[in-house]
């Protein structure tokens, strides 16, 4: 579809809802718009004003469909940078659906997923970091996600990315200079202050990239598992965790067959938990399946909370269960902390952290949050600071630093400028396919079509 059409969605959520709003955006918006409305006024909608608003009725042909609200936007001032206008009907599916079909019987194509806001980029209006913000605000699930999202919305990403190119770029536009015209009475740049710049670049680049796993596990939630022997307490803490009782907790050994899930806020942090099957030697082959189904999810879990019940002594299948949490962010909850206990806790001294609590009385919850923080390295993730946000943009963060220390090493080794510089271009380029200024056609489709229809 080319970008001089003019696009037609539903922006709300296909459901009933108080209201429903259709967005028209392009040269013909407005036209289009004036085609299917009339307003109670009686007012020539192809002369409003940008940010001026009508009440009146959506028609298809002559048949009325239903009362909205009609809001104009003139290019360049709306979320697209072309003219927009925006349909607020009574939100039922039925209607909406019939509003937006007059809308496309007028004239408008059927917005493909993401290009209200491709449109925007296109026009200049958001930077490509700017865009993918856009989409983690609308999917965040808690305050840290929001909170992120809309500080690279900002543009602080975007800001120290330019910044870092616009440094090697003026580095390189002189090293240019010096090679090509040495009679020039052009200084040479000291060495010292070539490589001062690459290190300071290379700097905000690892500074961005070491704070990446701390900043999505704060930001996007961490697939967690609740792993332990029968009877150790993790319904109990899993209920105690989400607030209400999701599993059922009993005192017979084995009652939590099956895995129990639920999404839970713990402090800043999102978890997704798993209650699993209770780790033991089974018996029967139910259990059997049960038992590795948990041991499984012990391997692809991005956080284990190992319990063991610390009221007594250390069994085989705890020993199992340690076992299997090595090499895994793996912290281990000694619960029941409120009966005379008898574990032994050297055994338990390779995981990251060893925290008593009493899932029963709900104590220990506050240690146990941060070392949660402090386990996936979010405790010094700031929000407020420009992160990384997605895969496409670490691997791009990646690119740029190794360019960067090849230049380094370069300089370093007394190669020429001329080689200095291919990996200059090469670092310049990577940050500037991040921001989108020289991202290709491929790239930039692949980033919008993961939106939503609408936006
Ligand atoms: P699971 O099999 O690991 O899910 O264990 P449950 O959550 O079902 O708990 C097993 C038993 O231990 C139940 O009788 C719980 O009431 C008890 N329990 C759980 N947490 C605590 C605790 O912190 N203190 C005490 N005293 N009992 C607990």
């Amino acid at each position: 579809m080319n970008q001089s059409s003019t696009i037609a969605a539903v922006s709300t959520p296909v459901a009933a809802g108080g209201l429903g709003v259709i967005r028209i955006s392009g040269a013909d918006a407005i036209s289009i718009a004036a085609a299917v409305f009339r307003p109670v006024s009686e007012k020539n909608v192809t002369t409003m004003k940008g940010y001026t608003a009508a009440f009146g009725k959506v028609y298809d042909g002559d048949t009325p469909i239903d009362e909205a609200v009609l809001l104009i936007f003139r290019a360049p001032h709306s979320y697209t940078g072309e003219d927009v206008a925006e349909l607020s009907c009574h939100g039922g599916v039925y209607l909406v659906d019939r509003a937006l079909r007059a809308v496309i019987k007028a004239g408008a194509q059927p917005a493909a997923p993401g290009e209200f806001t491709k449109r925007a980029f296109l026009n200049g209006k958001l930077d490509l970091t700017e865009a993918e913000a856009v989409m983690n605000l609308i999917s965040a699930q808690g305050e840290q996600g929001a909170a992120a999202a809309l500080t690279a919305l900002e543009g602080a990403l975007s800001r120290k990315l330019r910044e870092a190119a616009q440094v090697l770029i003026a580095d390189a536009a002189y090293m240019a200079a010096w090679v090509d015209y040495p009679d020039d009475e052009i200084e040479e740049l000291s060495q010292e202050r070539l490589l001062a710049d690459y290190r300071g670049v290379a700097e905000t680049l690892e500074n961005l990239l070491n704070n990446y796993e701390g900043g999505r596990a704060l930001t996007q939630g961490v697939d967690t598992v609740i792993a332990g022997k029968p009877n150790v307490g993790k319904s109990t803490l899993m209920n105690c965790l989400s607030g209400f009782d999701r599993s059922i907790v009993t005192a017979a050994a084995g009652t939590t067959r099956d895995v129990v899930e639920d999404t839970v806020r713990l402090g800043k942090m999102v978890l997704r938990l798993a209650d699993t099957a209770g780790i033991r030697r089974a018996d029967n082959e139910a259990e059997q399946i049960g038992v590795e189904f948990a041991l499984n999810r012990i391997d692809r879990a991005e956080l284990v909370l190992a319990v063991f019940d610390g009221s007594q002594p250390l069994s085989e299948e705890d020993r199992g269960v340690i076992a299997r949490c090595r090499g895994k962010r793996a912290i281990a909850l000694v619960n029941k902390c409120d009966l005379p206990q008898r574990l032994e806790r050297d055994a338990l001294d390779g995981f990251f952290a060893v925290i008593p609590i009493s899932a029963k009385n709900a104590d220990g919850i506050q240690a146990l949050s941060e070392a949660v923080l402090a386990v996936l390295g979010s405790d010094s993730v700031d929000t407020s600071a420009a992160m990384l946000a997605n895969e496409r943009q670490r691997a791009g963060c990646e690119l740029a630093l190794s360019c960067v220390k090849e230049a380094v090493d370069a300089l370093q080794s007394g190669m020429t400028l001329d080689a200095v510089n291919v990996s200059t271009d090469a670092a310049v380029d990577a940050l500037l396919t991040l921001t989108g200024e020289r991202a290709g056609d491929a790239v930039i489709h692949e980033i919008f079509s993961k939106f939503c229809v609408g936006k």
